[in-house]
């Protein structure tokens, strides 16, 4: 019998009419036939009330307590989605994520999932019950529990289609699927009836949260197509998978921005070797992230170095780095967290000439400065002030003639 996987993000779950919906939707797929597991994120807001909550007892909460209360969200909604279930007459139970079988390593708050164990989840699909699984978390080898960072719920979903050999893995949301950009910054963003992996992984790397990234890593290394569709309705949606034919792509696919953005300037820094090692070193120790890099050229021995790293980073990444420019003997280390990542992305981009010098006109003309550049073979970067994201990101879509299709 064919198994199915869909997951229900936050909104989609956010009161107890919507679990309703959701349980409805799920014993309708059980009807045609399939077996069905649903992966839930929190209700509505759940998580960001959790880490508040947690701020408040302290500036800096223990990592490993913190995933353990973050986890408690989805708990909530995937008991209350059986427990819906039942009360409708069908067979169900809900699992959490160690239950379900998923092991992690232990990288607290961006764990990765090592494997899965289907066994349980095989034997209840079986007996008949819509399976329920909490998203977003698992267990490591010390049985302490994990999460897989935030928007992680699509990770778990993607992961257990995968181990459970389900034909798609199904997201549903609060938008009808990918479109070219934020539809909630530009009314004109148009939606994609399809996405090669790649290009979904730039648009989610780069900030479009319509994906949680590592989903689409998964489902490109093991071919799991994706189907994003809405929660609400019944159209058809943006399915993500790999036969996207070549020459019937537009160069440039979306348009994705991102507000957890953070820039950090070493000033003053001796230019020798092993100075930029020294910094990168201690914050890849401790587990941080760095993306954009720029090295100003030197002057009379001495030199800039900037980087990027998400917001909810900084300071981590700033009481890191502290220790560090005093060995060095760089002058200071100061930052600014009040910017944002545009981005423009396609795999069409990588032969055609003047999409750079596109983005960078379209950005002057709407008065837009441009503090940092990044480029790849499919995307071009930009960081920019946070205020002027919606300008850029509706500057950047009329640019690029998104709106008129391929
Ligand atoms: P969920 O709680 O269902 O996981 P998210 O809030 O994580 O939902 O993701 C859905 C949101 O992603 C949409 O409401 C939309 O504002 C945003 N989004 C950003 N970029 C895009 C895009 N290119 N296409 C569709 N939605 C996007
Ligand atoms: N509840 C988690 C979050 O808000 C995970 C998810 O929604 O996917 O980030
Ligand atoms: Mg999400």
């Amino acid at each position: 019998m064919a198994i199915v996987v869909r997951k229900y993000g936050g909104s989609s779950v956010a009161d107890a009419d919507k679990i309703k919906n959701v349980a409805r939707r799920a014993i309708e797929a059980q009807e045609e036939g399939k077996q069905v597991v649903v992966v839930v994120s929190a209700m509505g807001k759940t998580t960001d009330g959790l880490v508040k909550l947690a701020q408040q007892v302290s500036d800096e909460p223990d990592e490993r307590e913190l995933d353990f209360l973050l986890s408690t969200g989805e708990i909530v909604s995937c008991t209350l989605l059986a427990i819906a279930l039942k009360a409708m007459g069908a067979k169900s139970v809900s699992l959490s994520g160690a239950q379900a079988g998923i092991k992690t390593d232990a990288v607290h708050s961006r764990a990765r999932i090592l494997g899965i164990d289907p066994r349980r989840i095989h034997k209840e699909l079986d007996r008949g019950k819509i399976v329920i699984v909490a998203g977003f978390q698992g267990i490591t080898d010390k049985m302490d529990i994990t999460t897989l960072g935030r928007g992680g719920s699509d990770t778990t979903a993607v992961a257990l289609a995968i181990a459970l050999g389900a034909d798609t893995c199904e997201i549903y949301t609060d938008v009808d699927g990918v479109y070219t950009a934020d539809p909630r910054l530009v009314p004109e963003a148009r939606k994609l009836d399809e996405i090669g992996y790649e290009e979904m992984l730039e648009l989610a790397s780069l900030g479009s949260k319509v994906m949680h990234s590592r989903a689409v890593e998964l489902g490109e290394v093991y071919k799991m197509p994706i189907l994003v569709a809405s929660s609400f309705g019944n159209s058809p949606g943006t399915l993500i998978h790999g036969g996207v034919s070549m020459e019937a792509r537009n160069k440039v696919r979306g348009i994705a921005h991102d507000l957890n953005v953070a820039k950090v300037t070493v000033v003053g820094v001796p230019d020798k070797p092993g100075v930029a090692s020294a910094i990168f070193d201690s914050l890849a120790k401790a587990n941080i992230s760095v993306d954009t890099i720029v090295q100003n050229a030197s002057i009379k021995g001495i030199t800039d170095l900037t980087f990027t790293v998400a917001r909810t980073d900084l300071k981590k990444a700033m009481k890191v780095i502290e220790p560090v420019v005093k060995s060095i003997k760089a002058k200071e280390c100061v930052s600014d967290s009040k910017l944002a990542k545009v981005s423009v992305v396609g795999s069409g981009m990588q032969t055609a000439a003047g999409y750079a010098a596109m983005m960078f006109r379209a950005l002057y003309e709407a008065g837009i400065n441009i503090e940092l550049i990044t480029t790849s073979e499919i995307k071009i970067t930009c960081i920019i002030d946070e205020a002027k994201t919606s300008d850029a990101v509706r500057a950047l879509h009329k640019a690029f003639e998104l709106d008129k299709g391929v």
